[in-house]
């Protein structure tokens, strides 16, 4: 399957919105996309933190709803190093590599131009959605012009709050973290089968959003900022998943999209 860099995403969200990239995009935008979604006038990127090749090839079946969608659409992205949550996001906001855009810790301010940005400046405004506490709150939500900051927990309340967002002023971009995935995986590691209940809940919140967002003409892009693997259990310590290094498992993340 095709692989494209996570710095190609902020040209592709930029492509379908007609507007130019962000300055400090190097990657074009990913055409297979661009294509089928230019001419939308709103962009939503809902992003399972962490859902990468591992458990997505371990748990396709048990997601009905996003297998349906990697049926008609499916391609591969590899996140920016280290493979962690932060820098992955701001990748997407930007087009850029850590050492240009500098967010390396959530708290952190752009060093370049974001998405953000340039939809400012046409006068349009983009919402940023996540739980409390985590990036989707203290990154995205901070420094969007339409904060939602959701309940940990579900992702069905991050669903909620992007439909709530929608209803009240639709952002011409809207960019969300479904923080609670990356978390399990964490505990037990991504290919235990505790995680099922999760993802199953996942993909109920994710259908109920994206058939909300495809009924208003919002074109959908979805994908993870980065994988993890498991690490088996020893002697002294049960299993749990971790990311952050460059091998493909922490990096390639399944990506689709509607239309
Ligand atoms: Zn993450």
């Amino acid at each position: 399957m095709k692989t494209y860099s996570m710095k190609c995403v902020a040209p592709t969200v930029a492509a379908i919105l007609g507007l130019e990239r962000p300055s400090a995009a190097t990657e074009p935008a990913i055409e297979e996309i661009a294509a089928d979604l230019r001419g939308s006038r709103r962009v939503a990127v809902l992003a399972p933190d962490a859902l990468g090749i591992v458990p997505w090839c371990r748990w396709q079946d048990e997601m009905p709803f996003l297998k349906s969608l990697h049926a008609r659409h499916s391609l591969l992205l590899e996140s920016i190093m280290p493979s962690s949550t932060p820098m992955n996001f701001a990748c997407m906001l930007t087009g850029a590599e850590l050492a240009v855009h500098g967010i390396q810790t959530r708290e952190m301010q752009f060093q370049c131009e974001t998405l953000f940005d340039v939809i400012r400046r046409k006068g349009g405004q983009s919402g940023g959605v996540g739980h409390k506490g985590y990036s989707g709150d203290l990154l995205l939500a901070r420094c969007a012009d339409i904060p939602g900051v959701a309940e940990p927990g579900l992702a069905m309340t991050v669903a909620d709050k992007i439909i709530e967002l929608y209803c009240v002023n639709p952002p011409l971009f809207l960019i969300a973290q479904f923080g609670n995935v990356d978390t399990l995986f964490h505990k037990v590691g991504p290919s235990h089968p505790d995680v099922v209940p999760m993802l199953r809940e996942l993909d109920g919140a994710l259908s109920k959003v994206v058939r909300f967002l495809a009924a208003r003409q919002v074109a959908v892009i979805l994908l993870a900022d980065h994988g993890q693997h498991d690490v088996p259990p020893s002697a002294s310590k049960p299993g749990y998943g971790t990311h952050g290094t460059d091998c493909p498992d922490d990096r390639l993340v399944p990506c689709t999209w509607t239309s």
